[in-house]
């Protein structure tokens, strides 16, 4: 076992990840693209504050980058009571974009984005639809507090384990999932971000003019753990004295073998960075790899087929 999904604020450490991100970290993860996106987001504010869009700007190897999944897949739906008792989930907002947000409302960083979320909804009023999802709730009322305090305009429901399990455990908060109008996840920002990402990304989705260019990448386990095999890279594992056959061989050896968390070693990596167990077993794994003897140029360096990777139960519990 390792950190529990719904660690308490004893736990939780302030993570300045940068001028305009913060957040709760639970397992210290962060996609390196992240550290970049503040720069790309300032100047997609000031281009958005005062420059009009121009049709130039899209061939601009300057400008502003927004990246969504290039081939997204359906959000694990749910069927929850909002506060209010009206049902809530996925399939009714369909046509719309759906802004998933995982908060607390003991969560510093969430308190800090619910104004930027509420003026979101007010903005893009019929074309969005943010559904607030409070996890390690004690007292459902606390969340009636907070949405009458700050003014909540979009649905808010208690998110019972199942449901963050089904997200992937919910590591840090806030985290949020942006679906497009299809229902299925293009993004998911872990932390404080900048309004503005969120903003540039709906329009994106809704083909609006946005003073930025839209990059699509495969989902390598950053949103859907499952698709950690299909990483070629993963967090504190260093795979440079290895030839190509030889990561292979050590991507397969952590798509096969699982750490005591119950996900395999590539996904542990990626869902808790800071497992000694995964950090472990992934150094020991390329250091053998390493010294094997070259297989011949016939034979592929392992045979054994890596199942799929789906944990059947949720990780790090
Ligand atoms: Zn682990």
């Amino acid at each position: 076992m390792h950190l529990a999904a719904g660690a308490r604020c004893g736990l939780l450490e302030w993570n300045v990840m940068t001028s305009f991100g913060t957040s709760l970290i639970l397992t210290s993860r962060a996609p390196h693209w992240r550290l970049l996106l503040p720069c790309f987001i300032a100047i997609a504010a000031l281009l958005l504050c005062c420059a009009p869009v121009a049709s130039a700007q899209a061939t601009n190897p300057q400008q502003a980058v927004i990246r969504l999944v290039g081939h997204p897949e359906p959000a694990p739906d749910f069927q929850l009571a909002g506060l209010d008792g009206k049902p809530v989930s996925i399939a009714g907002a369909k046509g719309k974009i759906v802004l998933l947000n995982f908060w607390a409302t003991w969560c510093g960083p969430c308190r800090a984005e619910t104004p930027d979320l509420v003026a979101l909804q007010n903005k893009y009023k019929d074309a969005l639809e943010i559904i607030g999802l409070a996890v390690d709730v004690d007292d459902p009322e606390e969340v009636q507090k907070f949405a009458a305090a700050f003014g909540i305009n979009y649905p808010m429901v208690v998110a019972p384990i199942e449901v963050r399990m089904h997200y992937g455990g919910i590591t840090a908060l806030p985290t949020s999932f942006l679906l497009d109008t299809e229902g299925r996840i293009v993004q998911k920002h872990v932390g404080l971000s900048n309004p503005l990402l969120y903003e540039l990304e709906i329009r994106a989705l809704l083909h609006l003019a946005i003073p930025a260019r839209v990059e699509t990448f495969e989902d390598t386990g950053q949103i859907f753990l499952k698709n950690a095999e299909r990483a070629t890279e993963l967090p504190g594992v260093d795979f440079s004295g290895l030839t190509a056959q030889q990561k292979l061989a050590a991507l397969r050896a952590f798509n096969g073998e699982t750490c005591t968390c119950g996900c395999t070693l590539a996904q542990c990596r990626i869902y808790d960075s800071a497992c000694p167990i995964s950090s472990g077993r992934t150094a020991a794994i390329v250091a053998e790899v390493a010294a094997a003897p070259v297989p011949a140029e016939a034979s592929p360096p392992n045979s054994t087929p890596s199942p799929p990777a789906v944990p059947k139960e949720p990780p790090h519990r």
